[in-house]
Formats: structure tokens, sequence, C-alpha cells
């Protein structure tokens, strides 16, 4: 592999845009980049989700309906039609040795001139028994001599596809990038360390993923890739924290005995055993000058905002200095600016005349407002401020900040809690989550942080009854929930929108229409979604909480933290199409008061097995949905990494490549005393990646 000082212009060649390589093309290249995918070094990576057995080893005799398999043969016969409702049909007739089978394309007459008689092929696909035949329909191709797809490989890389793009077209491009790639990649890992951990080499590495040879490769692929991403990651999170160390001090937030009775005598309720345990572990945390790095996870409607309401509160009660009038502030930061709202609510009410000023930070306030909360909070004036993550990163200059909580990380993503440091001294920092994350991989990804765990809810909460409701029972359901809101209960009623586009929000709409005009006539209705102004939504929710209206109907806007307690039944419909861990999510809504909540997941099938629905109906343990989620739904994208060009980590992979996890924070920790500055010219390329990668984010920007 070249060594980065003689590759100048490596870099200058990945960047060469798709379109200038051989066979792609303008037209292509266009609808790549809705993936996407603009530059060689964005094709290599784009990292396929599966790969499909393409080796041709099937029999005609083993094959099994829609079982996938991959069969070797020739042609013996190429045929097209037009159909009676005007499309084309290609019909190629295969001779597989023990047998003979069809393959079949509708609609694509142009793949008739890329078949002839005698030519030898490999199809993939799932066949069905038709006609007294095997057939293929829309099979993957391998022309075995000749013909621009020719591949290699027995495993053929199946990717991840946007709307209008093919598979072929993002083979084709990635295929013609790893061409285009030879001899330029530059490779970022030290030349001895590839040896000793038996590693890839970037090239090869590139190569295995799209183009396996083996299964075995494809995995050996994977593992230099999980290394290199956790590496790295380790990596960038050392020198991080050596500049925290090094560079500032946070504030020593010290919660003595009468703090303490102050801060929880301002809460309507006693705390639990498990948030009086977690409060000591963040007090014991903030007393020191070390920045407090903590998770903290406790599955939905535990009573985290509790936690984060006493740790705020400890810092704004805290001077700055001992003769010092002025004190610390805090922050706490939401997913959603409805959320946000939310919080800023229960805090005004909780610290209503407590002389502590609560600050909102929303993209919904006039420039006016804004101006005077963001002078407030420059001022020092302002105690705790509450604020969506684009506005209290992006906005505000702090004067004392003691304290940041970052509320439902729950995409456990991006590490953008270091992105607060300013003024003299580092914040500490509590990053709360409903997501369990195994112990082992939060420390991977999140470096040394410490984790707090809140296994108890509130007391007097039962368990949510949830039902699943088939098209036989739903006119029952309905009858149920009209008796449980004429008696006095409030309710959502949530409807699925995917991107909440025009198409949705006209199916939103008539869903409302039909609830309001149908069964749910008889009560005061409310319509919440993605689409309305941030004004809007606000004033919807808060008809909702104060009661002047019964049922909310609603999109996911309403899955994270919305807290409004006297809302104890939901029905969510087309409940198929959320996924497990939302589900959750929704039905959290409705177990957050001392009366039972009832969830009907209406499906469109009376009593077909649906895994996801029915894990959700079956258990109420977020620890235990999140288990079967990852069972279910595969990995997703746990770093956040997707925007970044870097290939994805996902918790999956964490948890099958658990050693390597380990492997690379060892090793990290050891390169690191080595060489804190990673200076070694073997690690200038890794350096300048890691920079670029992690710089701004954990503001590694001055390391030299
Ligand atoms: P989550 O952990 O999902 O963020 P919240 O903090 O929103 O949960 O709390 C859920 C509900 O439980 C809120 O209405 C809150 O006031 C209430 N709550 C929290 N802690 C307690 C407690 N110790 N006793 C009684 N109610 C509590
Ligand atoms: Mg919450």
């Amino acid at each position: 592999m070249d060594s980065p000082a003689s590759t100048p212009s490596a870099d200058a060649s990945l960047s060469t845009r798709l379109e200038r390589l051989p066979g792609v093309g303008t037209a292509r290249a266009e609808k790549l980049a809705k993936l996407g995918l603009v530059t060689v070094r964005d094709a290599l990576m784009h990292f396929p989700r599966d790969y499909r057995d393409f080796s041709g080893a099937h029999a005609v005799a083993d094959l099994v309906e829609g079982e996938h398999a991959s069969l070797a043969g020739e042609v013996t016969e190429v045929g097209s039609r037009t159909l009676f409702s005007g499309r084309s049909m290609l019909t190629v007739s295969l001779d597989c040795g023990g047998g003979r089978v069809r393959a079949v394309w509708f609609g694509m007459p142009f793949m008739a001139k890329r078949f002839a008689k005698g030519m030898s092929v490999v199809i993939a696909g799932q066949p069905r028994f038709s006609s007294g035949a095997w057939e293929f329909a829309h099979p993957d191709v391998r022309w075995l001599a000749g013909g621009e797809d020719v591949h290699a490989s027995d495993w053929l890389a199946i990717y991840p596809l946007a709307e209008g793009v093919q598979q072929s077209h993002v083979r084709l491009a990635v295929q013609a990038a790893l061409a285009h790639a030879v001899g330029v990649c530059p490779e970022a890992l030290p030349e001895a360390m590839l040896e000793a951990k038996a590693l890839l080499p970037i090239e090869a590495a590139f190569r295995e993923i799209h183009r396996p040879s083996s299964q075995e490769m494809i995995a050996a692929a994977r593992r230099r890739f999980v290394y290199q991403e956790l590496f790295m990651l380790q990596l960038a999170l050392r020198m991080h924290r050596a500049r925290q160390q090094t560079a500032k001090a946070a504030p020593s937030i010290t919660v003595d005995a009468r703090l303490d009775a102050r801060i929880r005598a301002r809460f309507p309720f006693e705390f639990t055993a498990a948030q009086k345990r977690v409060c000591a572990e963040i007090a014991a945390d903030m007393a020191r000058t070390e920045p407090m790095n903590r998770l903290l996870q406790g599955d939905v409607g535990s009573g985290k905002t509790a936690i984060a309401v006493y740790a705020m509160l400890a810092a704004v009660g805290t001077r700055v200095a001992p003769e010092a009038a002025e004190r610390y502030q805090a922050a706490i930061m939401a997913p959603t600016e409805l959320l946000a709202r939310q919080h800023h609510q229960t805090l005004s009410r909780l610290l209503a005349g407590s002389g502590v000023d609560v600050e909102l930070l929303v993209g919904g306030q006039t420039a006016k407002q804004r101006e005077a909360s963001l002078a407030r909070v420059a001022a020092g004036t302002a105690g705790i401020v509450v604020g969506t993550q684009a506005l209290v990163t992006g906005a505000a200059r702090f004067r004392h900040l003691g304290l940041v909580v970052i509320d439902e990380q729950h995409r456990f993503g991006v590490l953008q809690r270091a992105v607060l440091q300013q003024g003299q001294a580092d914040p500490h920092t509590l990053v709360m989550t409903a997501t369990p994350i195994p112990r082992t991989i939060a420390h991977a990804v999140y470096g040394d942080l410490d984790v707090s765990v809140l296994d108890e809810t509130p007391p007097g909460r039962q368990p949510v009854a949830t039902y699943r409701v088939g098209p036989d029972d739903l006119d029952r359901w309905w009858e149920f929930v009209r008796k449980k809101l004429a008696a006095g209960r409030r309710g959502y009623v949530v409807v699925p929108a995917v991107e909440e586009s025009k198409r949705d929000l006209a199916s939103i709409a008539s869903a409302y229409e039909s609830l309001a005009n149908g069964p749910l006539e008889a009560f005061r209705l409310g319509l919440i979604h993605g689409r309305l102004k941030a004004k809007e939504k606000a004033e919807v929710m808060e008809a909702f909480r104060s009661g002047r209206l019964d049922v909310l109907v609603a999109t996911s806007v309403i899955e994270v933290g919305i807290d409004v307690p006297e809302a104890t039944i939901m029905t969510i419909l087309d409940a198929e199409s959320f996924g497990l861990a939302q589900l959750h999510q929704l039905r959290g809504r409705v177990a957050r008061g001392a009366t039972q909540g009832l969830c009907g997941a209406v499906t469109a099938s009376q009593a077909e097995p649906h895994p996801r629905v029915d894990a959700f109906v079956a258990t109420t343990d977020g620890f235990q949905l999140a288990e079967q989620d990852l069972m279910l739904r595969g990995p997703g994208d746990l770093v956040g990494t997707k925007q970044s060009g870097m290939p994805p980590l996902y918790l999956a992979d964490l948890l099958r490549d658990g050693s390597v996890v380990a492997e690379a924070r060892r090793d990290a920790l050891e390169v690191f005393q080595r060489d804190p500055h990673l200076g070694d010219p073997a690690l200038e390329r890794l350096r300048k990646l890691i920079l670029d990668r992690w710089g701004a984010t954990l503001g590694l920007g001055e390391v030299s």
C-alpha cells in the first residue's frame, strides 16, 4: 500500500465525480446523487446492507418456493412478447443441467439484447413454481463471459437504495469506483498494525466488502472497517479527554444536605429509591473539578426529568465563587421544540416563586423574544436554559455554564455532548436516554463514560394494558374508547406518517375526518403533526394538556417525551407500520399517572402473526423489547455517521464484534499513551482523518 506521503493526488482521485467514470454517465450520476453518492469516495463508502449467494451452486431439484437460490445454466431460448396490458414480457429459458428454469422480466424490453442462445449465466433470486416450471421473476444475473456486468464473485452485494435508483445502478457505480481507486486509496492504519492485527489493507477491504470472494472475506473486510472506526473514535475521545484535563476544569458543584433538602422540597412527590441513588451519583460527579460525563438510562416514564431538574437546581444553587453573588447556569436540550416547550413549562411551574429564571430557546420564538433570552443567557441572569439542540449549541453564549443535560438522546448518536464548552470552565454533562445500551457498547461509543440506570418506576404505576385490535375487534374497541372518554379519560389516536409529506398529510387529514365524523364524533378532537407551525403545535398541545380537548389525533411527533399524565388511553392505527422502539415510546405517553394506561394496536389482519406487534402486546418491559427489536430489525445506524461519509457503525455489529470493540479500545489507549499527539509519521494519515471527522465536534482543532 502506498504511504501517505507518496500519494498527494490520492484524495483528488477519490474525489473524482462519478459521472466521469466509464459507464456511469450523467443521467445515472444524477440518480446516484439522491443516495448521496457523488464522488468515488462516496461510492466506496456506500457499504452493502446484505449479500446474496451467487455461486450458482443450487440444483433445480432442490428449489423451494420463495427461498433464495442461485443457478448456473445455458440460455436455450429468448422470447419477448407484449402482454394484454401493453407491458412487455421477456422470457429467458435456461438449461441448468439437472433441469430447466425460466427467468422473466416485465416492462424491461431492453434486457432482451443482453441475452443470446448459448450464453452461460448465473441467475439468483426467489423462484416460484408456475405453469409447470420454476420461474425467477427479475432475478439478478451474472454473465459468465463477456457483457458489462461480469462479476467474479460468488457473493453479490445488495445496497441500500433510494427511490428511483436501482441495484444495478449502484453496483455499476461501485464497481467503476473500485476500478478507478486501484492504487490510490490512502491507507490510514500503519503497516505494522495491519500486520500485527491481521487486518485487511484498505484496498483489499474495499474490494472484499463490495465484491467479496467468499463469506470469510466479507467478515474480514467488515472487521477492518469496524476496527478502524472504533480505533479512531477511541483515539478521538482520548485526545478530547486529554484536552479537557489539561485545558480547563469543571466547576465544583457541591450538594450539601441543606441544598439537597431544598431541591427535593420543590417536587410534589417523593423520589424513588432509584432516583435518590442516581441523584447521589450525579452529586458526587459534580463535586469534582473533572467534568462529569454521565449517561442516564431509564425506561419510558421512569422519571428522568426529575433527575435532570435536580442536577440543574444543584448547579443554579451554587455560587461561582464563595464570595460571589453569581451562580452557575444549567442548560437542557431536547430533540424537538415540542419537548423543549414542555420542559420549559414543567420547570417554570416547579420553580415558580423561587427566583430562578427559566429561559426558552426554540425556533418558533420571535426574533425579539429570542434576542432578549440570549442576552439574559449571556449576562448570566438566566439560570436555566431550555431549548432545542440547534439553538442551545448554536446561538447561546453562557456566562457561567455549569451543567448541560441532553434529553432523549435515544438515537444514541453523534457526540454532541462536547459542543458546549465555552468560557473558563467545561460544564458537567448528563445524557439521558430511554434506549438500553449494554455498558460495554456505551463505553465503546462514548469513551470513558459513567452509566446510571433508573431501574424503578414511580410508585403506583401499572403496566399499560395493551391489546391487538384486528378488523373484527375494531367496533368493540371504539366502543370501549368512547366509554373511557365519557368517564373522563383523555387519549391519543396515533396515525402513521412516514415523512409527513403531502400525501401523508392528506391521509392524516382523512383519518382525522373519519374519526371526527365516525367513532369519536361525540368528543372534542385536536390534530397535531410535524408540518404544523411550532406555535400551532404548542397551542394544540396546550389545549390537550389543559383538558379543552379529549382526544389528540397525532403523528409520532408525540413519540418522544410528551408528558400529559391525564392522558391514559391510546389507539395506534396501522400499528404494523411502526418500529418496535417507536411503539414502546408511543405507549409510554399513557403510562404516566396512577390510572392504568390502555393501548390498542390496530392491525390490518385479524390473527396473522406479526412479530413486532405481537412482541409489543406481549410485554411492556423496554429492555426486553429493545432486545427483541435488535433481533427483529437488525442493525441500525448507531453512531449517526450516515452524513459523515464514513461507514456506519451498527449496534448489531458491535454486539457481534464485541471482541473487536475491546481490542480497538485497548489499542487506542496504548497508542495514545505512547504518542498522545499522534506525531509518529506512520500515524499522520490517521490523525488527519480523526481531525476531519471529529475535530469540530470534539474541539480537537488545535491538537498538534
Ligand atoms: P421519562 O423518564 O420518560 O422522561 P418523566 O420524567 O417524564 O419520564 O416522568 C414521567 C411522569 O412521572 C411525570 O409525570 C413525572 O411527574 C412523574 N414522576 C417522576 N418521578 C416520580 C416519583 N418519584 N413519584 C411520582 N411521580 C413521578
Ligand atoms: Mg423524558
